[in-house]
């Protein structure tokens, strides 16, 4: 068998190159590369497919997540609910605008934000809430805004690995008062570099960002905002244009990997356990995570039997370095830990071939068992 990636990112790229390349020469040529027709268009096609009124597109996920949280006042002396089962960026952003990330617990379900540990870490000094949709999974925004509304709470929801996900038919992003995107590479919608987005149904905020991402101008030299230059490239944007008409279509070639993989991880036999989410939830699987108490055996097996694995994320915010200064942020959070420990995202990417499933199929179900409580000999070919 040949080694199965844990992403690859060029056959996507090879499939649509000669797209890719008749954009790029359409940018090269045209003498515009920031601040031009491709980002305006981009940002109008992406707003239609993420059913939002307004994107505004920019340099990155973590600089679309700083300038919201920023655009909508806040800063020092705010506390920020968020959680530290993350991409560290989630968390870096609240520190930058100078405020409290107070990190809560997830639910064991879905490993989203707990609506009620949400609403346990209410003080009055709370401004923000800021859900995760992890994995490509929807937070469960319908008790979160229950929660922030009546108690004016902003909230800002954190939809870099969840392009084109819903809840019953209603898009992520929609339901809070931004969302931020990211098209890192390896994201659902992956940039050729580096790019992000922030939708909002909000004419007035959107306003804001624009100003906010263009150094804080209003007009020429006009400058009325401590701004920052998260402007997106037009070659990026014109990139992207060729990529967002497939969206769909790679999102639903994961949910079928994913079914695949739900088939055999949720059998008896299988010697890692994975997560039931509730009905309603339409997730587009970013990242395909299974649990074993041993992982570290387990992927190193996995390793042996060449399939590549990740691990997403391995270190909690809340123990992270960068948030100790800011005291303690956290309180007990047990899910998190768990997770943190045992999880393991195998692959999962749209151009992954049914026979490249089937042997990470086959190599995940010949790991160990962690079985019954005992602890397992730490060779079991030996033992
Ligand atoms: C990728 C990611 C980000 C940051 O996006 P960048 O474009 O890499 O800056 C933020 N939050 C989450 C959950 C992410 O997965």
């Amino acid at each position: 068998m040949r080694a199965v990636p844990f992403v690859e990112l060029a056959t996507q790229a090879a499939e649509l190159a000669p797209e890719l390349l008749a954009a790029a020469e359409r940018v090269l040529r045209s003498g515009s590369y920031v601040g031009g027709s491709e980002v305006d268009a981009f940002e109008q096609e992406l707003a239609r497919e993420l059913g939002s009124p307004h994107a505004i597109a920019c340099s990155s996920g973590s600089a679309g997540l700083h300038m919201a949280l920023k655009a909508l006042g806040i800063g020092s002396g705010d506390e920020v609910v968020t959680v530290s089962h993350t991409f560290a960026a989630t968390g870096i952003a609240i520190l930058q605008c100078g405020a409290k990330p107070i990190f809560v617990d997830i639910d064991a379900a879905t490993a989203t934000m707990s609506a009620s540990q949400f609403e346990s870490a209410i003080t009055d000094k709370t401004r923000a809430v800021v859900p995760v949709h992890i994995y490509g999974r929807p937070a469960d925004m319908q008790s979160i805004a229950a929660i922030a509304r009546p108690r004016g709470i902003i909230i800002v929801e954190d939809a870099a690995q969840a392009h084109g996900a819903a809840v019953r038919g209603v898009p992520v992003g929609t339901l809070g008062d931004a969302a931020c995107w990211s098209f890192y590479p390896t994201k659902n919608l992956g940039a050729i570099g580096e790019g992000g987005a922030v939708t909002t149904s909000s004419a007035d905020l959107a306003v804001r960002l624009r100003i906010l991402r263009n150094v804080g101008q209003r007009a020429k030299y006009e400058h009325v905002m401590l701004g920052f230059n998260y402007r997106m490239p037009e070659l990026t944007a014109a990139l992207l244009r060729v990529k967002l008409p497939h969206l769909r279509r790679w999102n639903q070639r994961r949910r079928e990997i994913a079914k695949q993989y739900d088939q055999a991880f949720k059998s008896t036999a299988s010697p890692v356990t994975v997560d039931s989410l509730p009905d309603g939830l339409e997730p587009v699987h970013h990242v395909y995570p299974v649990y074993h108490s041993r992982r570290d055996l387990a992927r190193e097996r996995l390793q042996e039997a060449g399939v590549q694995t990740g691990i997403h994320y391995p270190v909690p915010l809340h123990v992270q370095p960068a948030f100790q200064p800011f005291g303690p942020t956290h309180r007990p959070l047990p899910v998190t830990e768990r997770i943190a420990a045992t999880e393991i995202s195998l692959p999962m990417f749209p151009e992954l071939t049914d026979s490249q499933v089937d042997d990470v199929i086959a190599a995940v179900m010949s790991l160990p068992r962690p079985g019954g409580g005992r602890p397992l000999p730490d060779r079991l070919d030996g033992a």
